[in-house]
């Protein structure tokens, strides 16, 4: 494409709008069903039970260590999806451009979006795009909606966890938040800082295979691993006990929590998959997690008990208890 900034005339429907979607979404995005051209996409019939999803990504910076705003926007949706036991298919992609957007940083960002799709197998079937004047927006958001397909069994919900479950964890807490908030700060740390953002699908098809009768599967994004028990504790009417010391953390990453004065229970993870499921099923997952790549750090962080119903509490190193609470307010704006 020759233009080397987004134009207010590139979301106007006409000559520059067709330029933008023919030079620069399509030989990225392309798939049989986006070539139609027509005003929705015709998926036609599927088989098994729908599920749907929609999420905005507002990430600031939109680039960052690990990841970017497109690579955010196919897997937050990829995975909300799998979190309900769903096998992902389409996506839409509704982009809000800030005039003066270097075109530059679109194509690199629509690129993550073709290479995060392409491994998540899922196709982008229908989109938008709509300029807002410069300062009317902040350079790119990115809506994303998807549909998966579930199959027949398998009734995964936060409503589920019940007294003797496991928790268990994909791997290392706060990794996203860190990354982005380094990258925003311009942090010089003297350390690798890296998002986990990753389409976790693959995964959670593989542990269905071997464990159909899941509990619960949520990813701890906005609010990290202590908001999300939370949510799941008081959706199931349930108390969740975590152990301080199987919380799993990599000294970098708690070393630059500290510095910041943040808690890795409370920073945003896009990589990660909360799981509760009955005991006998542990070891079964934990070896289909731990032979993938977005689980080799898996372990087992808490379990479910009977009370205080809605609570989640921790184990401590000195073995005392301490309740974990929702976070209060946001800890960190614009972090997905
Ligand atoms: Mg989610």
């Amino acid at each position: 494409m020759k233009d080397k900034k987004i134009l207010l005339g590139h979301g106007s429907g006409g000559k520059l709008s067709h330029r933008l979607v023919a030079d620069l979404f399509f030989p990225y995005l392309k798939n049989p069903i986006l070539e139609q051209m027509d005003d929705s996409a015709l998926i036609g019939k599927l088989e098994g039970e729908l599920v749907y999803t929609t999420d905005s990504y507002v990430v600031d910076p939109i680039f960052f260590s690990g990841g970017d705003i497109g690579k955010l926007a196919v897997c937050g949706t990829v995975n909300d999806l799998a979190m309900l036991g769903a096998q992902p298919r389409f996506l839409s992609a509704g982009f809000i451009l800030e005039e003066g957007l270097p075109v530059e940083q679109l194509e690199k960002i629509l690129i993550s979006m073709q290479q995060a799709a392409a491994e998540a197998d899922v196709q982008i079937v229908t989109g938008d795009t709509k300029v807002v004047p410069h300062g009317a927006a902040d350079k790119i958001f990115i809506n994303t909606s998807g549909i998966g397909i579930r199959r027949p069994g398998i009734s995964i919900s936060g409503k589920n966890a019940r007294p003797g479950d496991v928790v268990i964890l994909n791997g290392n807490m706060a990794e996203h938040g860190i990354a982005v908030m380094a990258s925003r700060e311009g942090l010089d740390l003297h350390v690798t800082l890296s998002s986990d953002v990753a389409p976790l699908n693959d995964m959670i098809m593989k542990i269905l295979d071997m464990a159909p009768d899941i509990h619960v599967l949520r990813d701890p994004t906005r609010g990290g691993v202590g908001t999300t028990l939370n949510e799941i504790a008081i959706q199931s009417g349930v108390g969740i006990k975590i152990i301080e010391k199987d919380l799993p953390v990599t000294p970098e990453v708690q070393g630059v929590c500290e510095i910041l004065g943040l808690d890795p229970l409370y920073v945003a993870n896009e990589g990660k998959v909360l799981i509760f499921c009955a005991a006998e099923r542990v070891d079964a997952i934990l070896h289909v997690l731990q032979t993938h790549p977005y689980g080799k750090n898996s372990c087992i962080i808490g379990q479910v008990v009977d009370q205080p119903k809605g609570k989640v509490f921790m184990e401590t190193r000195i073995g005392g208890q301490r309740l974990i609470d929702m976070l209060a307010g946001e800890q960190l704006p614009r972090i997905c």
